[in-house]
């Protein structure tokens, strides 16, 4: 097979500089080690300073245009958005927006204890807690259907109605049962306190009609599934369990903004938001990011830790390899997996957030250097 895939790589704001290049560092080195051709389209800048300082928001003739997206068999980017620049991203390049356009239904959000890094909860050691919270990525809270009500200038009343589809539903619920049967992203398929491949769905039913019918779907389907355990949880419940019991979770499957708000919950469950990779995936596109944002408090000094972005990119290959059938790509995600694992259980190179004193480009070297020597 000698398909070369395009790939684009934006940056974003904040940490985004400095954790991108180290993706693309491993990129080039990836492709050597499992004799894949990746043509790199950027880096380009896409962060909400470099709108606003580039005065873009008019009439401007984008370097990154909605064709570019598409275009690339996958793309991925840096967090972006940062206090200061709040609401000045322009509406297309909202990270929220981006998922609706390309459809990217499914936001696959891993959660493992790795070696070498110690929990923050108490007696958890490496391999007890390995689990996926599944963001659906399209409905729910952040569809932006509502409206305000401003009176002389005053914004009186705020209104967000949350959506949810038979549809919408369906598919996120699906996925999450082939992802609980493939045991993909994670270290190994099922739950690490008893090995058994297990759903859980989160919501709030009872409560909300949207959740209701989130439930409802995964009832009907559940029947179809039958080598896999469905597992029901109040979405607040789950918050309290995942942290009292992380080893019974396999894949947790909720909507939009439960997922969003449990898979920061989870990037401390696994010690550090630097390891949180993420994808975001839908059946003809998929762009990587990592599950933090743009850590304003760390940027620019050279400390962030690459990790989630390494990670994401790494998941973002595995997508590709899926679609196009090409098991290089896949074999680079896991080796990318692993020398991630390889470098954090040496404990010898370590950024501060792990309580280490290396740079984020020492640790990207290492995970380089790591790979290199499969
Ligand atoms: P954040 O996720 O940026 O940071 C939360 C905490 O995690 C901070 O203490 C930060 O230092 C730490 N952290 C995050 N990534 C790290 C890394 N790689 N290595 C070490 N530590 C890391 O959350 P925030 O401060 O609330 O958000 C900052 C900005 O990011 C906001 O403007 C927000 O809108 C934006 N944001 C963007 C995305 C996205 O692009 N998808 C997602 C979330 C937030």
């Amino acid at each position: 097979m000698s398909r070369r895939y395009k790939v684009l790589a934006l940056v974003g704001d904040g940490i985004a500089h400095e954790i991108v290049p180290e993706a693309l560092k491993l990129l080039e080195a990836v492709q050597e080690v499992y004799g894949f051709d990746l043509e790199v389209i950027g880096p380009y800048e896409f962060g909400a300073k470099y709108y606003a300082d580039h005065d873009m928001m008019e009439g401007w003739d984008p370097m990154v245009t909605r064709e570019l997206l598409f275009e690339a068999d996958c793309w991925f980017k840096g967090p972006v958005g940062l206090p200061e620049y709040l609401n000045r991203l322009p509406g297309p390049y909202l990270p929220i927006n981006q998922r609706l356009d390309m459809d990217v239904y499914a936001n696959i959000r891993p959660c493992r204890l790795r070696p070498g890094v110690d929990s923050v909860l108490v007696g958890r050691e490496q391999g007890d807690i390995d689990y996926l919270v599944l963001r659906e990525n399209t409905e729910h809270m952040y569809v932006r259907a509502g409206g305000q009500l401003s009176r002389g200038g005053e914004t009186e009343l705020a209104v967000d109605n949350y959506i949810q589809t038979r549809k919408g539903c369906e598919r996120i619920i699906r996925y999450g049962y082939e992802l609980a049967r493939s045991g993909d992203y994670k270290g190994r398929a099922g739950a690490p306190v008893d090995g058994k491949r297990r759903l859980t769905c989160a919501a709030k039913w009872g409560i909300c009609r949207g959740d209701n019918l989130f439930k409802e779907v995964c009832e009907e389907l559940e029947p179809r599934y039958p080598d896999v355990e469905t597992d029901y949880a109040w979405i607040d419940a789950w918050s309290y369990w995942a942290i009292m019991r992380p080893g019974y979770y396999d894949v947790a499957v909720m909507p939009n903004q439960y997922g969003d708000i449990m898979s920061d919950m989870s990037g401390a469950i696994q010690g550090s938001m630097g390891l949180a990779g993420s994808i975001n995936a839908g059946d003809r596109h998929c762009y990587a990011e990592p599950t933090h944002g743009s850590a304003p408090d760390i940027a620019g000094r050279g400390v962030a830790n690459p990790t989630s972005m390494i990670l994401s990119v790494g998941m973002m290959l595995n997508w590709l390899g899926d679609k196009r059938g090409d098991k290089r790509l896949k074999d680079a995600w896991r080796g990318i997996d692993a020398a991630v694992d390889r470098v954090l259980e040496a404990r010898r190179v370590r950024t501060p957030d792990l309580g280490g004193n290396s740079s984020t480009v020492e640790f990207g070297d290492a995970v380089v250097e790591a790979l290199a020597s499969t």
